[in-house]
């Protein structure tokens, strides 16, 4: 029997602390030239200086990954802790974003709660293994990557390249419950096609704004109902959002063209085939009703060759869950929840374009990501670093024969 303790010793609270504001104070947020590449070589020397396995993929010029690995005996379940070294932007943050200031049991800056906190716990968590000297019978792997906020070209690289695990842990900001689904999200635009005329002589042109009133209305009352049929157990129902409507040219002529953007969040029990058929059947139906009609759908990154934002969905028997919940439950003395994650993340493209089995599982609450005041609880840091070691050590030592 391992002493826990013991373990969770060889890599103090403290040390998650200082790891995290360190990261925090690397700036690595978005439209940075070479974004990622300081943080991830720090992160890379800090492995290298505790003699751990460490290597950087090259997902984008200048813009690494780091993969540090701790080699099991080939005997056990392989094992990925990954997150994002990427931030947004400091925006109006009404403290310094890049301060990593410890005070009042809080650590703040951009990053604390998405998600550079979370990294320190993971890197904090192969440390503390590695130190022990415990032999795993699995593989456990960190991935740091890269440009999440925008493309997510670092989980795409690995989705790609490897390393592949068993399963893997992605700690964006779940307040310590465990996040085993959540919604797809794509960007859908919309160009309807209008004629422009002068303003005196309507009845010579095609209003495209009016046109899209027309549709949008549609899309409201034929479409979202339909929603409620399709709630799923644990996401919920699917989402639409109208987020930004442009068109026409100036308040006298008559507007040619109009757009619509939308964002369609949809559950595993919808596809994205589906929702582009539904709204192309929604565009067919009025322009058999109105000649003047006419309209083109598409997903807004369909000229590139990023892999769709699927929904995200784990079986809770998967062992992964078994594991987690143990080790969360040893670290803040209850069971955690079972939850949806609000956001979409990188799990969605590790479990539906690498069949790795993939949950969300990190310290900090979503709200405060993004945010004027960005921050993360300690205590939560500390929870996390704990569940990340104890999870990894179940899950990789686990009865694989027993699954
Ligand atoms: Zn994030």
């Amino acid at each position: 029997m391992l002493n826990h303790r013991n373990i969770l010793d060889k890599f103090t609270e403290n040390e998650v602390y200082q790891l995290a504001s360190e990261l925090i104070k690397i700036p690595s947020y978005t439209g940075l030239a070479e974004q990622e590449k300081q943080i991830a070589t720090f992160i890379y020397n800090f492995f290298k200086n505790e003699n751990i396995q460490v290597e950087f993929q090259e997902p984008l010029e200048n813009r690494p990954n780091v993969i540090a690995t701790l080699k099991g005996n080939g005997n056990g379940r392989s094992l990925m802790l990954t997150g994002h070294m990427d931030t947004v932007p400091p925006y109006n943050m009404i403290n310094s974003p890049l301060s990593g200031d410890i005070s009042n049991g809080r650590l703040y800056g951009r990053g604390a709660c998405d998600m550079k906190g979370a990294l320190a716990c993971m890197i904090g968590a192969v440390t503390a293994i590695k130190r022990s000297g415990i032999a795993l019978d699995g593989d456990l792997v960190f991935a740091g990557v890269i440009n999440e906020e925008q493309k997510s070209e670092g989980t795409e690289y690995i989705v790609t390249n490897g390393p592949h695990t068993d399963a893997a842990i992605v700690g964006e900001p779940s307040g310590l419950q465990i996040a085993a689904g959540h919604r797809g999200l794509e960007w859908i635009e919309i160009d309807i096609i209008g004629k422009t005329t002068h303003g005196g002589t309507p009845h010579e042109g095609i209003n495209a704004i009016s046109k899209a009133a027309k549709l949008i209305t549609r899309i409201e009352n034929d479409l979202v109902p339909k929603f409620k049929e399709r709630r799923h157990p644990l996401i919920g129902d699917p989402l639409l959002n109208f987020g930004v409507i442009e068109g026409g040219d100036q308040p006298s002529s008559v507007a040619g063209r109009c757009k619509i953007f939308i964002d369609r969040r949809w559950t595993p029990l919808e596809s994205f085939d589906l929702i582009m058929n539904e709204l192309q059947a929604l565009i067919s139906d009025l322009k058999k009703e109105d000649k003047d009609f006419n309209a083109q759908a598409k997903r807004y990154f369909a000229d590139s060759n990023m892999m769709l934002h699927k929904p995200l969905e784990i079986n809770l028997d998967h062992p992964v869950i078994k594991s987690l919940k143990k080790g969360i439950s040893s670290s803040i003395g209850k069971d955690p929840e079972i939850i949806s994650f609000l956001a979409w993340t990188d799990a969605s493209l590790l479990s539906n374009y690498a069949q790795i089995p993939s949950v969300v599982f990190g310290p900090g609450n979503l709200k405060n990501a993004h945010s004027e005041d960005e921050f993360v609880e300690l205590t939560q840091l500390r929870s996390a670093y704990e569940s990340y070691v104890l999870t990894a050590i179940d899950f990789c030592n686990g009865d694989v024969k027993n699954d």
